[in-house]
């Protein structure tokens, strides 16, 4: 059954990319396994899946002894309190979710105590919907430059979840956002090529996402079934 799903998901992000001169190849696929039993994850693993998004620290470590013996990368995708960073570091090799400045000290903070370094995307609000977190859109650049500061943190990029609506130029609106965004840290920071993920699309909005330059969809439903 997840077998299944995998490949009807993978045909149709190809089949997107393809429709749009994309390369099927420059977008990832990221599991999203909130919810998602270990072992129903192992078997995405083993069918060669190498990416899974995790909401909850709490989630992230209770699975990740039991996925250990598949290599794979782990990201956290939901809002994360500060409070939580020093048990998020070593197990997340990515964190999708940072939007704001205390955040980022917090990591860089705890990062240096520890001497790691971490992946990181931006998480912008691009549909201001108040349910969302994020950084808002104006303010994305300045927390950007702000980041570049934490010379712990690799930020490598943007996330954002689209507009909760069936209109899909709105949702498009967001996704449009993001990229826009992209482009001007672009511009101020010269060769920011280090700058390239946009991690945006889920199982209701991910064709919309690959059209306008999505490189990381994140798909849970689609895949999982309904939560
Ligand atoms: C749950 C979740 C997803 C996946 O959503 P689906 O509709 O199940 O594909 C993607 N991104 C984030 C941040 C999520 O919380």
């Amino acid at each position: 059954m997840i077998v299944e799903k995998l490949k009807q998901v993978r045909a149709q992000m190809a089949a997107v990319a393809a429709q749009h001169g994309r390369d099927p190849g420059s977008i990832r696929l990221m599991l999203v396994t909130k919810t998602v039993s270990a072992e129903r994850i192992m078997t995405a693993l083993a069918a060669g899946e190498t990416l899974i998004g995790e909401n909850k620290v709490q989630e992230l470590q209770a699975k990740y002894e039991a996925l250990s013996s598949h290599p794979h990368e782990t990201h956290m995708i939901g809002h994360l309190q500060t409070n939580k960073v020093k048990d998020v570091i070593g197990y997340a090799d990515c964190i999708q979710s940072l939007d704001r400045v205390k955040l980022a000290h917090k990591l860089q903070q705890r990062l240096e105590f520890e001497d790691k370094t971490i992946d990181a995307l931006l998480q912008v609000n691009t549909s201001g919907e108040a349910s969302k977190f994020g950084i808002a859109p104006e303010e994305a650049l300045t927390l950007i430059s702000e980041v570049r500061g934490c010379d712990r943190i690799r930020l490598r990029g943007l996330m954002t979840i689209g507009a909760n609506t069936e209109d899909e130029d709105d949702i498009r609106r967001c996704f449009q956002l993001l990229k826009q965004i992209q482009q001007q840290a672009q511009q101020r920071y010269g060769d920011y090529s280090d700058f390239a993920e946009l991690s945006m699309g889920m199982t209701y909005d991910m064709a919309i996402a690959i059209e306008e330059g999505s490189t990381m969809v994140r798909i849970g439903r689609a895949i999982f079934g309904e939560r």
